[in-house]
Formats: structure tokens, sequence, C-alpha cells
């Protein structure tokens, strides 16, 4: 027996000796909030709310932002481009098929970044092969070296993706993934893209990649599951466990299906056992609860109380507990530190006495640029809200800036509203603002936000229908804003729409105005 047959028992021993050091490694955190999870069905995000995204991403500390696949269009082509010139900290990364075309438009994309980087993939297990691309295994092991090379041409860090690994045949997987170390891939990515894998077998598959290809120390070896079977998160460290050193994963487990590999939880995990793990990570966890706000506003999915971490039942038992009993039993009951994620009590910051400086100043701290028109219009709001509510949170401020900043230029705006409610039949008097003129409707309708949306479509004469709609307190209290939104599409468009109020049918029409707005500011 050669040197060559022995080479997996040498790289076996090498590995187990790795293992055995017990060295706190870093992993890497790649964020595909905005590729993977804006795929998710029913999100859509336009270039400023992907932008609004990065830049809590890059707060949060991420190593790499996935900012989207310059190719499938020319918007995001345009935002992956805004993104990667703007915000400064993480590396900017496109996607991009393994063809000219897609690496010459991601390259494109990042030509005026600090630090981009070029993800490129390919299927690789026989039912990709065969059934998508209808190639040979020599074909695609070709089209890898190829594309990592154009990759190499336009940036350092380049990512490889062995779309459906956990479905290949692993001796296969071993070829592809020697012949793109080879080629100038600096990350390899081992993807369970339809969610197949269970835990013990993904981090075998891990540990044979170690042992059976040469070069795997030498770059990182990142993995990106699917929740499909709920394993994502114990898939993904399994995979550290066994010396991956990235993390592919999506703010509130956005992405494809049933999603990513939730961050928070990744993040948490090896925050809490990194003492099992040997690993840490470099986000500010401190940060998530913003970051899991942002995107579930955003992208109108709403959080679960349950979910882990950031559900609001995530920590609630330890709510009214006096804070000395929670000192004392705090470890009894709690692994994290609410802190940790970025919870507390929401304080009490700004009363109607306070002024623009004031509110500028909680705004940025908030991480808020505004402009001093946008002030103008948001102090407005912020002194109603102050004037009913007395005491203006946070989360209510948040609730006012997201509805303001994030608005599409106003065609419609509610000038005034008058519901009535009850039987024999709720009626509502609308009078929507175009330009210089109020326009007036009265409708009936089965509720009195059914009314009001008649009323409303009677005025703008947009057809939409109505997909989802949801109500949230931002804050505790009779008095609490509510925030409103709804989910409609109109002429195959889906379009999410956001309205805050004290009062909840206004807070609701002021969202559906919100989203027929967005459609004709679309058209
Ligand atoms: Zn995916």
């Amino acid at each position: 027996m050669g040197l060559e047959d022995d080479l997996p028992h040498l790289q076996k021993v090498i590995y187990e000796k790795e293992r055995e050091k017990k060295m706190p490694r870093k992993i890497f955190i790649f964020d595909t909030t905005l590729r993977d999870g804006e795929q998710s069905p029913g999100a859509s995000l336009n270039s400023r709310e992907k932008m609004e995204i990065a830049r809590q991403l890059a707060k949060l500390n991420v190593d790499i932002i996935e900012a989207g696949f310059p190719i499938s269009s020319h918007e995001d082509f345009e935002s992956v481009r805004a993104i990667a010139n703007e915000v400064k900290g993480p590396v900017i990364c496109a996607l991009a098929r393994a063809v000219e075309a897609d690496i010459k438009r991601a390259g494109e994309a990042l030509k005026d970044t600090e630090k981009p980087m070029i993800h490129t993939f390919i299927g690789t297990s026989d039912i990709h092969i065969k059934g998508q691309l209808r190639k040979t295994r020599e074909e695609v092991l070709k089209m890898a070296v190829l594309a990592v090379e154009l990759a190499k041409s336009y940036c350092h860090e380049v990512e490889f993706s062995a779309m459906d690994a956990s479905r290949t045949d692993p001796a296969y997987l071993f070829e592809v993934v020697q012949v793109a170390i080879e080629s100038g891939a600096t990350v390899i990515n081992i993807p369970d893209t339809v969610g197949y894998a269970i835990p013990d077998q993904f981090s075998q598959l891990i540990r044979d990649i170690f042992i059976n290809v040469t070069g795997v120390d030498k770059i990182r070896l990142s993995v990106h599951c699917h929740d499909d079977l709920g394993l994502a998160t114990s898939n993904a460290i399994s995979a550290v466990k066994a010396g991956a050193t990235q993390i592919e994963c999506a703010m509130n487990a956005m992405g494809e299906r049933a999603g990513n590999t939730a961050l928070e939880e990744v993040v948490m995990t090896i925050k809490t056992r990194g003492d099992y793990l040997d690993a840490f990570t470099d986000v500010k966890t401190q940060e998530i609860m913003n970051t899991s706000k942002l995107v579930s506003r955003l992208t109108g999915f709403v959080i679960p109380p349950n979910k882990p971490i950031v559900g609001s039942n995530a920590f609630a038992h330890s709510s009214g507990i006096h804070q000395d009993g929670v000192l004392k039993e705090r470890t009894t009951f709690e692994i994290m530190m609410p802190q940790d994620v970025g919870l507390s009590e929401s304080e009490l910051i700004l009363t109607a006495r306070s002024g623009r400086h004031a509110l500028r100043h909680r705004l940025s701290e908030l991480g808020y640029e505004i402009s001093d028109d946008q002030l103008g219009k948001i102090y407005e709001t912020f002194l109603s809200v102050a004037d009913k509510k007395k005491q203006v949170f946070d989360e209510d401020l948040i609730a006012i800036v997201g509805d303001e900043l994030l608005a599409a230029p106003q065609t419609y705006s509610l000038e005034y509203m008058q519901v009535i409610g009850g039987t024999p039949t709720p009626v509502a008097v609308i009078g929507l603002r175009k330009g210089k003129e109020v326009f007036r409707e009265v409708a009936c309708g089965d509720g009195p936000l059914d009314a009001a949306c008649k009323a409303i479509d009677k005025i703008t004469g947009v057809t939409i229908e109505l997909i989802d709609y949801s109500l949230n307190a931002a804050t505790k209290g009779k008095d609490a804003i509510g925030t409103a939104m709804v989910r409609v599409r109109s002429n195959g468009r889906t379009v999410i729409g956001r309205g805050a109020s004290t009062d909840i049918i206004e807070a609701s029409a002021k969202a559906y105005i919100n989203a027929i707005n967005k459609i004709l500011y679309g058209r």
C-alpha cells in the first residue's frame, strides 16, 4: 500500500488530533436573510427595506451578508450594488449559478465594495444532475472548476456550494469539493438543500469531508440547512461540532419553504454551549431582538410567541418576579440572560414636552437616519401620539418611524374617518386626500374595517385582494399603539401595507391605504 492509499487514514489521525485540541474556534455567521430569506413565499422586500435590514445586520455584526442574486432581476442587481457600496463591516456576498453570465453579473454588482464575495453553486446529487441540469457528473465537475476560476477573477473570497450535498454520492461530493478547493474556493458550503439530513448523519458527512479531501483545513467549511423536518439548527450545530466553521442562516428562520437555519438559534446555542462546542461567534447578541423585530415588521412575518430566543414568551417566565427572586432563581430556569439578546423592559423616554432634538437623538440611537423633512412629519405624528398616550416608548417610536420612513410616496392619505359599528350594518365615512383635493365616500360592510376598506376602494378605484391581516400592540396598556399589517395582491403583485394608530380601525385603514399607495407607486 502506497502513501496515496494511506492518505485517508493519515487525515483521520490528523482530524482526530485537531478535534482533541479543544481550541475555541470562531464560527463565521453568513446571513442569508436578504437572499434565501427573501425567497420565503409571501415575503417581498423593496430596495429601501433591504438596505435597512442590511444596516441592522452590520450592527448585529454578522461576518457575511448575502445581499441577493444579481442575475435574477434588475431590481435585485441594484439592491445588491447599493448594499455593497453603502454597508460597511461585513463581507458582502452575491449569489451566482455556476454559469458565466451569473458570475459576471455578481462581479459587477460587487465592483466597488471593500469586501466582496461571490457565492457560486451547482447541484451535485444525481437527482439534480440528471433531473434538473440534464448533465453528467463529469460535466458538472468541469462547470464547478470554471465557475470558481471565473469568480476568482473578480474577488479573492469565493464560496462554492455543492447544492443538495446531503443527497449526493459522498465519493462524488469529495471529488467536487476537492476540485473547488484546488480552483481557489476559500469557502466550501455543504447544503442540506431539501432539509433531508439527520444530525448524526450530517456530522458524519462533515467528518468524512475532512478525512477524504485535502486542504479542507485551509479553507472554511460551511453548512446551509433547511428546516423541512425541524432539524436545521440541530444539523448546523452538529456540523460545527464535527469541524464546520461557518453557518449560513437567516433571521427568524426566514427562507424557502419551512425556512433556513434560524440565526438567533445557532448564535445563542454557540454562546450558551460554547463550552461543549469549543466555539464562539462575533455576533453582538444584544442586537438580536432589534434585528428580529425589524425583519418581522418589514416582511410581515409575525413571530409566534413560543419561537426560541425571539418569541415573546421565550423569556416570559421571569416577568413579574421580583428582581431579588429572579437573581436567586435565574439559573434554575434560565440558561440565557434576556439582556444578552437585547431584551429589556422598555423605558419611558419621551413625552409631549420632548423637542425635535430629543426625538432625533433617540431615533439615531435606535438606528434611524432621517432627513429634516422626514423628521418634521415624524414629529407631528409623535406629538399626536404623545398627546393621547402621555408616555412614548421605543416600540411606539419604531412603529411611527416605520410608518413614515418606509412609506411609498403618499398618493392618498387619510384625512378623516368615521366608523359606525354594530348592528344592523356597520358604516364608514372616509375622506382621502390626493394632492389638494379631498375625496369623500360612504360604504357599508360586514364589519367596521370592511366598510372602511370598501369606502377607500370606491375613492381609489384600485382593485385589490386582501390576503392577510394582522394587528399587534406595539406597547403594553390600554392606550397602546396598534400596528396593523395587511398583505394584499393586485394584478399579480403582492405588497405589504403598514399603519399605526392608537385606534385599531384607523391603524388598519392606514395600512390598507399604505398598501394601495405602494401598488400605485409600483405601476
Ligand atoms: Zn437555501
